[in-house]
C-alpha cells in the first residue's frame, strides 16, 4: 500500500486559480478596477502600456491598506468582504472571492502601494510569482496603486496565445466602459502608451453614457424607469431607428455589475418587436436592482453570469416596461423600413 496524494503548495494552487481568473490583461483590468471601487474611491486612474502585455496600472484615491492588510491581500481566499457563507447572498461589492490578486500575483510581477487615510506612511509590497520580495515603508498618496508588469512571465503558452495589441486592447477599453457605466458617479482616467483614452468626470448616467459613446448618443436615448416590488429598472434605451449591426451597444447591470444574459436580451428584442429590421440590435444601457438574496453570482469566476430566482418575471417586466417607454416616445410599429 502507498499514499500519493498531496496537497499542492499554496503557488502552484494560485496558478491554476489564475487560469481561470485571468485569461488576458483584460481581466486584470477588471479585478483591479472593481478592487478600487470596492475600496470607495472616487478617482480611478487605469495606466496601461502595449494593451497590457507589458504594464497594467490602477490608482485610486480609495480607503487604502494597512501594511498587515497589504501583505495577506495576496493570499488565496483572503478577502475583508465576507465573512461568512451566509454573506453571499446579501454581497454588496463586487469581490468576495479573495482570490484576484493571489491569482494575479502568481502569474505577473506587481507593485503595491497602499496608505491609508490616518497614516502619515504607507507601504510598498514587490512580489513576482507569488514571491514576496521586499515590503517597505514608502511615501505615497491615501489610496491603493496596483503594477502588474509581465503578465505570464512563467506561463508562456499563455503569453503566447495573447492576440495582436489591437485585440487585447479592444478587451480593456470594453471592461473600462462596463465599469465606467456602472459607476457614473466616479471619475476615470484611461491612459494608453502615455496618451490619454478617456477622461471621464463624476456624471449622472446619461452624461457618462454620452461622454463614453459620442455626443450623438444624447438624441438617440428613450428613458427606461420602472420601479416594481422586485425589479428596478433605471436606463436607457436607444430609438429603434439608431439599431446596430452589432451588439456594442447592449449593456445590462445588475446590482451595479455589468452581466451577460442572452435571456433578458430577448426580452429587450421582444419589445423591439416590429421596430428593427432583422439582423440589428437594438442599443441599450440598463441597470437593473433587485434583492441580492434573489440572485447568485457565485456560479462563474468572472462573475459576468448570474443565476436570477425569477428570470420570467424579470422578463416580463423588462419587455413591458421597455415597451411602455418606446410608446410614450410615441414610437409606433411601423411596416416598411424606410426610416
Ligand atoms: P476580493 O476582492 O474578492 O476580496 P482580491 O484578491 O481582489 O479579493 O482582494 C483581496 C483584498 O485586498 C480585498 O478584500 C481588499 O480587502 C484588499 N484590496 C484589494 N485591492 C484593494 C484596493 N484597491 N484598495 C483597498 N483594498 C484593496
Ligand atoms: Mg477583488
Amino acid at each position: 500500500m502507498s499514499d500519493i496524494i498531496q496537497l499542492l503548495p499554496d503557488h502552484v494552487a494560485n496558478q491554476i486559480a489564475a487560469g481561470e481568473v485571468v485569461q488576458r490583461p483584460a481581466s486584470v483590468v477588471k479585478e483591479l478596477l472593481e478592487n478600487a471601487i470596492d475600496a470607495d474611491a472616487t478617482a480611478i486612474k487605469l495606466i496601461i502600456k502595449d494593451s497590457g502585455k507589458t504594464l497594467v496600472q490602477v490608482i485610486d484615491n480609495g480607503k487604502g491598506m494597512s501594511p498587515t492588510d497589504a501583505r495577506l491581500s495576496f493570499e488565496r481566499h483572503a478577502t475583508s468582504k465576507i465573512r461568512s457563507a451566509d454573506d453571499l447572498f446579501s454581497l454588496n461589492t463586487k469581490g468576495f472571492r479573495g482570490e484576484a490578486l493571489a491569482s494575479i500575483a502568481a502569474i505577473a510581477h506587481v507593485e503595491l502601494k497602499s496608505k491609508q487615510e490616518s497614516e502619515e506612511l504607507g507601504t510598498l509590497i514587490a512580489i513576482e510569482g507569488s514571491e514576496i520580495k521586499t515590503q517597505e515603508v514608502t511615501v505615497t498618496p491615501t489610496g491603493t496603486s496596483i503594477a502588474v508588469k509581465h503578465l505570464f512571465f512563467n506561463i508562456p503558452a499563455r503569453r503566447n496565445f495573447l492576440k495582436s495589441n489591437t485585440v487585447e486592447l479592444r478587451h480593456i477599453i470594453d471592461e473600462f466602459h462596463r465599469v465606467a457605466l456602472a459607476h457614473p458617479t466616479i471619475a476615470f482616467a484611461m491612459y494608453h502608451n502615455g496618451s490619454e483614452l478617456f477622461n471621464l468626470h463624476e456624471s449622472n448616467y446619461r452624461q457618462r453614457v454620452v461622454h463614453i459613446f459620442g455626443t450623438k448618443t444624447n438624441e438617440k436615448l428613450v428613458p427606461v424607469e420602472e420601479t416594481t416590488e422586485v425589479l428596478k429598472i433605471s436606463g436607457f434605451v436607444g430609438k429603434p431607428q439608431f439599431a446596430k449591426k452589432t451588439k456594442s451597444e447592449q449593456f445590462f447591470f445588475v446590482n451595479n455589475r455589468f452581466i451577460k444574459s442572452p435571456y433578458l436580451n430577448h426580452a429587450i428584442n421582444a419589445a423591439f418587436d416590429g421596430l428593427v429590421k432583422d439582423g440589428n440590435h437594438p442599443i441599450y444601457f440598463l441597470n437593473l436592482t433587485v434583492d441580492p438574496k434573489s440572485i447568485d453570482i457565485n456560479i462563474h469566476p468572472t462573475k459576468t453570469e448570474i443565476k436570477f430566482d425569477d428570470e420570467h418575471t424579470l422578463y416580463a417586466i423588462l419587455r413591458s416596461s421597455v415597451k411602455h417607454s418606446l410608446g410614450q416616445f410615441n414610437i409606433a410599429p411601423v411596416l416598411d423600413f424606410d426610416y
